[in-house]
């Protein structure tokens, strides 16, 4: 691997700064690049900066972008570890297929990936501060105006330090079912990481954040009954004895946090079902006193208890408001094999140094 180390370090964060989420970048950048002739080409660690653009970059017109989210945690151990990266990876190069982007090998992205945590190390909060998000995303590069799959692409991999989610207590969220808007359908591509979803949802958002709620909670395209998942969360309700999550249909993005809490919960003899699940079902479960917990799940927050769901003009509300046992309980154990506190026995962490 070719590495290009900055002679221009930035300033690291002060000790005790506010690190917020995705405003602080770090001193490198992996770059790998695609062409027409030669494929994905060799991976190059660069130092961090603006990439040349042609006005005419296909990414700006027809919006051929994916991206990747994961955190490298600094362990009580002082270890440095990655969680299921592999998945992430997985998770790509399926993104990468559904938009007409060729696949990388997966081995070629480890690499570089291990490769430029280590030598961001230095970046990395502690254990109590926060984690380096590292954010990998290809686009589409060529500057053509005809509507096609671009022949050439950028991969690159940017990291930033980021606070801890729930910098002041494990502090429940409210949520608001949207109505009007979807955020997608069947056959769609809601279940890959595109950017564009995320434009798709901003208006949803916003007008839930005037109205008081932290995220949107969006129904199915189709019956607008069925619910799908939150903002950039999947969801869980816990009703009665059994836990229950929306069954993967197509529109929904396959979250790691949601496959390793679904493992957890079966591994603890919980019964998960993936299924369909109502928003009438729910509000009906608040109504007999079942609906017990409500969290989402997503690497930013890792668990996100949910105390209120607005839908119309009902507020569903689970068990007595706060954190409920089983949401805390998961949310120590994830964050407790991420941060090196209790043994992984199921093997999901990579340590990297
Ligand atoms: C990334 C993402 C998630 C969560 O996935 P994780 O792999 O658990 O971080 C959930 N929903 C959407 C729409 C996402 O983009």
């Amino acid at each position: 691997m070719i590495v290009n180390k900055t002679t221009n370090p930035r300033p690291r964060p002060a000790a005790g700064e506010k690190l917020g989420f995705g405003r602080i970048f770090t001193d490198h950048m992996v770059v790998i690049d695609h062409t027409e002739e030669g494929g994905w080409g060799e991976a190059r660690i660069e130092p961090y900066g603006p990439i040349m653009m042609d006005p005419a970059c296909m990414v700006l017109h027809y919006g051929q972008a994916i991206f990747e989210g994961l955190k490298a945690y600094r362990g009580v151990d002082n270890k440095i570890r990655l969680f299921r990266p592999q998945l992430n990876i997985q998770r790509m190069n399926r993104s990468a297929r559904r938009l007409c982007i060729p696949p990388i090998e997966d081995e070629k992205v480890m690499e570089a990936l291990l490769e430029f945590v280590r030598l961001e190390a230095d970046w990395i909060p502690t254990a109590d501060q926060g984690a380096l998000y590292l954010r990998p995303f290809i686009f589409a590069y060529d500057p053509q105006l005809g509507v096609h799959a671009a022949k050439s692409y950028k991969l690159l991999i940017i990291a930033s330090p980021v606070g801890a989610y729930f910098a002041n207590g494990f502090n429940p969220v409210k949520i608001m079912v949207e109505t009007e808007y979807v955020r997608a359908c069947p056959g769609g591509v809601g279940e890959a990481k595109v950017a564009g979803n995320y434009a798709a949802s901003l208006l949803a958002g916003a007008i839930a954040e005037e109205k008081g709620y932290d995220q949107v909670l969006w129904l199915d395209g189709v019956e607008r009954r069925y619910i799908e998942e939150v903002g950039a969360m999947n969801i869980f309700f816990k009703i009665g004895d059994e836990v229950v999550t929306p069954a993967l249909v197509g529109s929904i993005l396959p979250g790691i946090t949601r496959f390793s809490t679904i493992e957890l919960l079966k591994s603890w003899g919980v019964t998960v079902s993936e299924r369909r699940i109502s928003i009438e079902e729910v509000a009906a479960a608040a109504d007999n006193g079942t609906l017990q917990e409500i969290f989402g799940t997503g690497t930013a927050a890792v668990i996100a208890p949910v105390n209120e769901v607005a839908w119309k003009d009902k507020k569903i509300v689970p068990g007595n408001g706060g954190v409920g046992p089983l949401t805390q309980k998961l949310y120590d154990h994830l964050t407790g094999i991420q941060f090196g506190r209790i043994p992984d026995t199921m093997n999901w962490t990579v340590i990297v140094a």
